[in-house]
């Protein structure tokens, strides 16, 4: 075991500040890697506030960060995939049982058995896991992807979450060229669901309640916008999308987007609203129409996922903050007052 420098809190109520983790010495499938970016994402929020404690119950201290980018800089005997050097990330997990059904098809997000990149049962150093707000980290070889060297590595951060996440359905539901494609929310999210449905060759609409965002939507690659509070403009778009990525964490009327869907469309729901929302059936009936989830994706497809963004120069548009200004950047991430991510300069951690 050594100790890592992070940033942590100790309670629900408490801010993040600076203090040492115990980390695993690298076993033979481990690679070691110093965090250079880490992104912020909202889970990381609702996890050290607590707020999913009926699912998952954070644990004390919490070091949060699951949008880790960084060089690699010790591999065990056994590892093949990285050698010392390496530009990599970790997302999301950095466990599983590799066994199961899920694991077998690629899908290790859904294994029963998975190990989640913070406050998830730890067998190593800590009671839990510990997350990117910190310098470094030890990863199993099979949960460690490799960030195409062309990427800036402080805006390919996000693409360890916002970008697998928005990528994945996108993917799953056959967008390509041709498809008409809608995306509910432009925020951390739903940025990066316009740049790939964009780069997948569809035309690519932002729903959004301000028109304001017309010239960001178009730079980022939109080819048109609607104001979703605008009656008659919705209208016109009725019954005419393939596929909607509803990225929206609010509560919002899921039906008036089930409208624009076409025959067989699907909206998928990448954004976690805390109530249930009102679902009218007889919207899915006329049409064949059906609502999903989905959540993060697989390793291979996570790979996919950069290996794609290296190809079409895709990263994340990011605000890049020293880890001291941490508290102040949630708060600002409330209010949607950032665009579109923050990517964490580990280096502002030496000085702690
Ligand atoms: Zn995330
Ligand atoms: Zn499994």
């Amino acid at each position: 075991m050594y100790n890592a420098k992070a940033y942590s809190a100790s309670s629900p109520t408490s801010q993040l500040t600076s203090t040492t983790i115990p980390r695993r010495d690298p076993g033979e499938r481990d690679v070691q890697i110093e965090i250079l970016f880490c992104g912020v994402c909202h889970s990381d929020l609702h996890t050290v506030r607590d707020e999913w404690k009926d699912v998952m119950p954070a644990v004390y201290q919490c070091v949060p960060g699951h949008e880790i980018v960084g060089r690699v800089t010790s591999i065990g005997s056994a590892v093949t995939k990285v050698k010392v050097g390496d530009s990599v990330g970790v997302g999301c997990m950095v466990g599983a049982d590799l066994t199961c059904p899920q694991c077998q098809k690629h899908m290790e997000q859904f294994c029963p058995n998975v190990t989640l990149t913070y406050n998830s049962p730890d067998k190593g150093a800590g009671p839990v896991t510990y997350g990117g707000y910190s310098d470094s980290i030890v990863v199993d070889e099979h949960f460690v992807l490799r960030v195409p060297e062309n990427l800036d590595l402080a805006a390919a951060a996000p693409l360890l979450c916002a970008g697998i996440t928005t990528y994945s359905p996108l993917r799953h539901w056959g967008v390509t060229k041709g498809k008409k494609v809608g995306v509910v929310g432009l925020g951390g999210l739903g940025h990066m669901g316009v740049k790939f449905a964009h780069a997948l060759g569809a035309h690519t609409v932002v729903f959004s309640t301000s028109p304001n965002k017309r010239d960001d939507a178009f730079r980022l690659g939109a080819d048109e916008l609607v104001v979703s509070t605008d009656a008659a403009e919705m209208a016109k778009h009725a019954g005419s999308f393939d596929f909607i990525l509803d990225c929206v964490s609010a509560e919002h009327d899921l039906n008036a987007y089930i409208h624009m869907l076409a025959i067989d469309g699907n909206l998928t729901m990448v954004g976690a609203p805390e109530k249930p929302l009102p679902l009218g059936i007889f919207g899915l009936l006329f049409g064949r129409k059906s609502v999903s989830g989905s959540m993060i994706g697989g390793i291979k497809e996570t790979q996919e996922m950069l290996d794609f963004c290296g190809e079409h120069n895709i990263t994340s548009d990011v605000e890049i903050i020293p880890i001291q200004k941490i508290n102040e950047a949630y708060e600002r991430m409330l209010k949607s007052d950032v665009k579109y991510r923050f990517s964490i300069d580990m280096a502002s951690l030496k000085a702690e």
